[in-house]
């Protein structure tokens, strides 16, 4: 029998070529004019790719055989990517809301409108009743720029980005135990780790090509220890899974440092020469014996004796974690109790040995560095630390006293927007409809704004609701650095020009800023010189890029900060011989209790609901429900039951159920699974409407990252009269 899968010789030598203009299933044979070497637009991998253009159009790509972290390697979504650049939803031209919906606008009357509605509203309600929405899938130069936008053509406080939904409260908990906010090695150690903790992070999915290194350990010889509430893939090949109550991190980070003093495998002269405050800490985890970490966490009380004495008795060791432990109303104090475990044991700054956050987003980490946040300026300085003000204030050229001071996150910028305070917007690639929790509260608060303006090269859910909507451009379509989840700051070639009549979004930023009046601050002609302000405004700040241009990162496929000077060679791993970043050389311990999330089961909401990401999908799936293959994929979200549980509610798998928490309900189809604990559900977030699970998520805020605690809330599920299975049918 004839095979049915033909290679493009075979293929062709049966039935002649194809018409040169004619892709078939996004499979396009054309020689293409030119390959560009740059990296893919989704996670904080960045991998490298090449990207073929032909005519100015991206029409597939060649793996980067030579970049060092992927080495060709892509995993779905960047397999997928190139297939954006052509969709037919790519916004082209700028569009004005009317009453008969949008028109076609040019550039001169959008952004003039822009930007007397800025002054009109700021003249009325104040600066800070305008706010700026940014995000940490652009490059650094834009998370500057956005920075330097709002405080000085903007002048209001109210900045903040999408990272707050993502990388903050690790942000946060590495600014307290380390002094400093950066993975502490270089993915290239993790491969010689002995032992690997993988906490929160459903890395297979998430940040796919990180599995590879994590194989490359365990082939190596390493114990490898998942913690989740599920059993993601990564979990399936693990020597020791802990499956952890939804909320309870802490208290099973606490239950392990417990078993490592208590077994004496903590290394005394490393706390004593290097770090502060381990008695408080040791007195805080005295309590947490096997029995009452069992009790609280669930994990069986002789399963956390064992992963105790793995990571007790390696020699070498790495902590990697994500969301799973970071997105709680107590992810800051999450963060802190598992880096306790690695400044206990001395197993950091080391080769084979240390620690790292995996970032979600493509620029997670350069997007929390170059001031869009609402209380940090350029070069991760602090926005309320006097001296650092005057540094950014003078480079800036403005009077520090026209500086604005700290602002609202993210989260609480959109319930000030409900409650009437703050009246205009403009957002960047930020899609909150979709992202935020209890959507609801979104959705009535944008249809509160007065003016809303909207720079996206979709059209997200977020942007049906601007009055203006700023057609910007697309990864491809732009140039650019990003900083990778090991601190790694990579180059981005530009492949194509922005679509029709589209704009480089940081064109688009200077133009309004010169509109209102701020266009000597913003004399750009390309990135490259927007890099080169950002890396001397860094110079001397907390996160120094000083020595960085786009000439030396090509050259050394990246570099890795602080690199201060044009003769350095940049830093890969952070802490060696025990100097950890705060003024005294010394890391902390922190000894925060553990305590319940916001809103725990009971009697009405009787089991955890916990939301996360799917392998095929990126963030609020802007970009990937557009891509064919990748909604094929997974094509509708899904809620994830065990048998157990399912057995006992009545239901099959494929029945359509319904979902209640106290924010809203959502009805989808049942997923029965064994890899998730009994008294749990799981449903991925990447939809909009009545398929967004944030309609269900709780807006309860960690006290000092203000991130959302996305990963645990209490819902109930009911059954849907008439809604059988459809595999009985
Ligand atoms: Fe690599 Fe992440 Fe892109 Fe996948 S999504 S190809 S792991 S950068």
């Amino acid at each position: 029998m004839a095979s049915l899968i033909y290679s493009e010789e075979e293929y062709i030598a049966q039935y002649g070529p194809t018409p040169n203009d004619t892709p078939v299933n996004g499979w396009d044979s054309r020689e293409p004019d030119k390959l560009v070497k740059t990296h893919c637009c989704f996670c904080g991998v960045q991998c490298g790719i090449q990207l073929k253009v032909k005519d100015d159009k991206v029409i597939g790509f060649e793996p980067w055989e030579e970049f060092p972290v992927n080495q060709g390697k892509l995993c779905p979504k960047g397999v997928k990517r190139y297939l954006q650049n052509e969709h037919p939803d790519r916004l082209v031209d700028p569009l004005i809301r009317t009453e008969n919906g949008y028109r076609e606008a040019n550039w001169d009357e959008a952004l003039n409108q822009t930007a007397d509605a800025v002054r009109r509203i700021q003249s009325k309600y104040g600066k800070d009743a305008f706010a700026f929405l940014g995000g940490a899938s652009m490059t650094n130069e834009k998370a500057y720029l956005n920075g330097k936008f709002a405080r000085v053509a903007l002048g209001t406080a109210n900045i903040d980005y999408n990272g707050r939904l993502c990388m903050v409260s690790a942000g946060a908990a590495n600014k307290m135990a380390f002094g400093v906010d950066r993975a502490a090695n270089p993915w290239s150690d993790i491969p010689n780790a002995k032992v690997i903790i993988l906490t929160g992070t459903n890395l297979a999915e998430c940040f796919p090509i990180l599995t590879d290194y994590v194989w490359r350990a365990r082939d190596n010889g390493a114990k490898i220890i998942v913690i989740d509430p599920r059993i993601t893939p990564i979990a399936r090949t693990a020597d020791l899974f802990l499956p952890v109550r939804p909320g309870r991190d802490s208290a099973l980070a606490h239950g392990l440092l417990h078993q490592l003093i208590k077994n004496d495998w903590i290394d005394e002269r490393f706390i004593e020469d290097h770090t502060n405050g381990f008695e408080a800490t040791r007195e805080l985890v005295e309590k947490y014996t096997p029995s009452l970490t069992e009790k609280i966490t669930g994990v069986p009380a002789a399963t956390i004796a064992k992963a105790a004495e793995f990571w007790g008795l390696a020699e070498t060791s790495m902590l990697l974690h994500a969301r799973g432990i970071e997105h709680h109303t107590k992810g800051v104090e999450n963060v802190l109790s598992y880096i306790n475990l690695v400044l206990a044991t001395g197993r950091i700054g080391k080769p084979g040995s240390g620690y790292g956050t995996i970032t979600g987003q493509g620029n997670g980490q350069g997007g929390r560095e170059h001031g869009q946040r609402c209380n940090q300026l350029p070069g991760g300085r602090d926005i309320n630390d006097q001296g650092h003000r005057n540094e950014i204030a003078e480079f800036w050229g403005l009077p520090e006293s026209e500086l604005p001071g700290e602002g609202l996150t993210a989260c609480e910028i959109i319930n000030d927007i409900e409650d009437g305070k703050i009246k205009g917007l403009i957002s960047i690639s930020f899609n909150p409809l979709v992202s935020i929790p209890d959507s609801k509260r979104t959705r009535k608060a944008l249809e509160k704004l007065e003016f809303f303006a909207a720079i996206d090269f979709f059209m997200s859910e977020t942007a049906r609701y601007a009055d203006i909507v700023l057609a910007g451009s697309l990864q491809e379509e732009d140039e650019g650095t990003v900083t990778t989840g090991e601190g790694r700051c990579v180059r981005l070639r530009n492949s194509v020009p922005p679509a029709g009549n589209a704009r480089r979004d940081w064109e688009i930023i200077c133009d309004l800023a010169d509109r209102l009046g701020k266009g000597d601050h913003f004399d750009f002609s390309n990135s490259e010189q927007i890099f080169d302000e950002l890396t001397k405004a860094s110079q001397g700040g907390p996160i120094d890029y000083g020595g960085m241009s786009y000439g030396k990162i090509e050259a050394n496929m990246g570099v890795f900060w602080p690199c201060p000077t044009t003769d350095h060679p940049g830093t890969p791993r952070l802490f060696e011989g025990g100097k950890f970043f705060h003024s005294d050389g010394r890391a902390r311990f922190h000894a925060f209790d553990y305590r319940p999330p916001a809103e725990d089961v009971d009697h009405d909401y009787p089991i955890f609901f916990t939301s996360g990401r799917v392998v095929s999908q990126y963030l609020s799936g802007t970009q990937t429900r557009r891509i064919g293959g990748l909604v094929d994929q997974y094509p509708e979200p899904l809620c994830e039951i065990h048998p157990l549980l399912a057995a006992r509610l009545g239901v099959f798998d494929g029945e359509v159920i319904r979902v209640v928490t106290r924010r809203g309900s959502m009805s989808l189809p049942a997923q029965i699974v064994k890899s998730i604990r009994p008294d749990t559900i799981f449903i991925p977030y990447h939809w909009p409407g009545k398929k967004a699970a944030n309609q269900l998520t709780n807006r309860a805020l960690d006290p000092i990252s203000k991130i959302p605690e996305f990963k645990v809330c209490a819902c109930r599920i009911e059954k849907l009269e008439g809604k059988t299975n459809p595999k009985m049918n």
